[in-house]
């Protein structure tokens, strides 16, 4: 960690605040302050197998796993830490909490037969656009935690669609139809992938990239966890 002393000095100068609150952090805290922490809204979901995620993804394609670590509704104070580690450049606040969600899938038991964790992609313009893909952040954090490797680059996604933010379910479905793709499919073939977004809402995004998965690789099966979900808790 050779940036750790300037960072030290740094926050000498700049107190380093709390992703939800926005509370001066103290020493031993990181990222979010304990009050925020034991008033997280955590779901169930990492330590029961069947759950509303897992229910709710069943429906349109025949996932293993499903588990969300968080559930917000909208107005939530947690989606501002979620905004910023999307749109204002906070990837470490990312990685944190996929370490805290793989931590809890691994202490979950469920999901001890993953063999891959995959990020769902941005479509390459919008990493140009965005300078990251904050699902990668997560995704690391979670494979760190699991033990297992984390690819990108294997799940493509192929087509820009427009944000998914303002729209209505049935327009989701509509907009992620087709818009993944997997380059080489013997390297998925007969694995379990772990799919990895950092919000599901509609699921959408997520089945999508499930279905062109399991239709490209022989034998792979699919499990998805996220950092949070807005409505299956
Ligand atoms: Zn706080």
């Amino acid at each position: 960690m050779a940036f750790t002393p300037l960072a030290d000095l740094f926050h000498l100068f700049v107190p380093r605040r709390c992703g939800v609150c926005g509370a001066t952090l103290v020493e031993g805290e990181h990222h979010f302050c304990v009050r925020c922490l034991m008033g997280a809204p955590f779901t169930d979901h990492p330590s029961a197998p069947y759950n509303r995620l897992l229910e709710h993804l069943r429906e349109s394609v025949p996932v293993e796993h499903a588990a969300a670590l968080l559930m917000f509704p909208k107005g939530s104070a947690w989606r501002r830490a979620v905004h910023d580690f999307k749109y204002r450049g906070h990837w470490r606040v990312a990685r944190h909490c996929g370490e805290w969600l793989g931590g809890a899938l691994a202490e979950g038991g469920g999901f001890y037969d993953v063999d891959v964790v995959v990020p769902i992609p941005l479509h390459p313009r919008k990493v140009l656009h965005r300078g990251y893909n904050q699902a990668d952040y997560v995704a690391r954090g979670v494979a760190a935690m699991l033990s297992r490797p984390c690819v990108s680059g294997n799940l493509r996604r192929v087509k820009n669609n427009p944000s998914q933010t303002h729209k209505r379910t049935s327009e989701r479905w509509e907009n992620v139809a087709g818009i993944f793709a997997v380059s080489r499919p013997e390297e998925f073939a007969g694995k379990h992938i772990l799919l990895i977004d950092d919000v599901v809402t509609s699921g959408a995004t997520i089945t999508s990239a499930a279905e062109a998965i399991l239709r490209a690789c022989p034998g792979a099966r699919v499990s998805v966890a996220a950092f949070a979900t807005a409505r299956y808790s």
